[in-house]
């Protein structure tokens, strides 16, 4: 039998940041605990590594977006701390929900419908305070159908938490009227930002993503997240060219001078955009700068300043989310689910 030699490139994740973030965030919700949106294999950086660690943090409420999502996460954790956000599109999705034992979020009076219809049981009803995306409205739940459900958690979602937004305050009063019409157990609203705006916004469950995977959406929670996720490639090839010589597609970088260039494996089918054009690489303390355009599989970089790197070495991506957010024009979330699935 062959063994396939590794990949050529690497997403390294710090298993103990993304602990520490999810005790900070834990900790910053004050009487309420954090949960954890695991929804995009945990937001590009993978399901069979990411949900081991929040579990053995302390984590017992796991989000996904997608039924699909739900058997990766099993192999990890019990079906009753799972939910799924999209909830049950026909008869077919609830009577999954029932087999597996997996909790539906009921978002519409349709959902609601179809959750009793196929036998009802536990579940958590999302409820739409203004960001008019996914969930309930606030009218429908009078509702007998709504009234019926045997809800854990009583949900919402915030549509600005990461600006100072008047809509934040709206959505809070709104979600609390939600709370006086319909009987739930425990009640959730904060995701990563809504976390930072404060002890109100916690209630008894808060469902941070973004930040548990080093993103920082707002600048109070700059001093409590570390960086997660470490983009590396190796150098395939190395050459010199000469003043004159162009890199690339469109020859778009000239060379004022003689000059040593690497090839390095990874481009924008992994997820590294043309937007990066200008940034740099780092290989210890020495910054390789980007020549060119990035292609699909390659970017070329200027080794001027790093005499010692050579074919075969391994060169790191800054990816520190907000500072490349601000390089890409990206957003943190963006920069994190985009990333491709050739890294080891
Ligand atoms: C994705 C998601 C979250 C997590 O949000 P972040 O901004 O990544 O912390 C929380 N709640 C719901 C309903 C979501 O869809």
């Amino acid at each position: 039998m062959t063994t396939l030699p590794p990949p050529t490139l690497l997403l390294r994740i710090d298993r103990d940041a993304l602990a520490h973030n999810w005790r900070a965030l834990d900790a910053l919700s004050g009487s309420a605990r954090a949960g954890a949106a695991v929804k995009a294999n945990c937001y590009g950086l993978g399901v069979e590594t990411c949900v081991p660690v929040l579990r053995e943090a302390g984590c017992r409420d796991f989000f996904v977006a997608h039924w699909s999502e739900v058997p990766a996460v099993l192999r990890h954790v019990p079906p009753g701390q799972v939910a799924v956000l999209h909830g049950p599109i026909d008869a077919g999705e609830a009577a999954y929900a029932r087999a597996v034992r997996v909790r539906p979020v009921i978002d519409s009076l349709r959902q609601a419908r179809l959750w009793l219809e196929s036998g009802g049981g536990p579940c958590n009803l999302m409820v739409d305070t203004g960001i008019n995306r996914l969930g309930i409205s606030p009218a429908d739940l009078p509702h007998p159908a709504v009234q019926q459900l045997e809800i854990e958690v009583l949900m919402s979602h915030l549509a600005c938490a990461d600006e100072d937004s008047a809509m934040n305050a709206r959505q809070i009063d709104a979600f609390r009227t939600c709370r006086s019409a319909v009987r739930h157990k425990e009640a959730s609203l904060a995701n990563s930002a809504g976390i930072a705006l404060g002890g109100d916004y916690g209630f008894d469950l808060t469902r941070p993503g973004l930040s548990l995977y080093g993103g920082i959406p707002r600048s109070e929670l700059a001093g409590d997240i570390r960086q997660v996720a470490y983009p590396e490639a190796r150098v395939i090839q190395c050459r010199e060219i000469g003043a004159g010589e162009t890199v690339g597609y469109n020859a778009t970088f000239t060379a004022s001078r003689a000059m040593r260039i690497g090839v390095v494996s990874l481009g924008y089918a992994d997820g590294i955009l043309r937007s990066w054009a200008g940034a740099h690489f780092t290989h210890g303390e020495c910054r390789l700068p980007i020549l060119g355009k990035v292609s699909m599989d390659m970017i070329v970089l200027d080794l001027s300043d790093a005499p010692d790197v050579g074919e075969g070495d391994w060169v790191a991506l800054p990816y520190h989310l907000p500072d490349a957010a601000r390089q890409t024009t990206l957003s943190q979330y963006e920069l994190l689910t985009i990333l491709g699935h050739r890294f080891g």
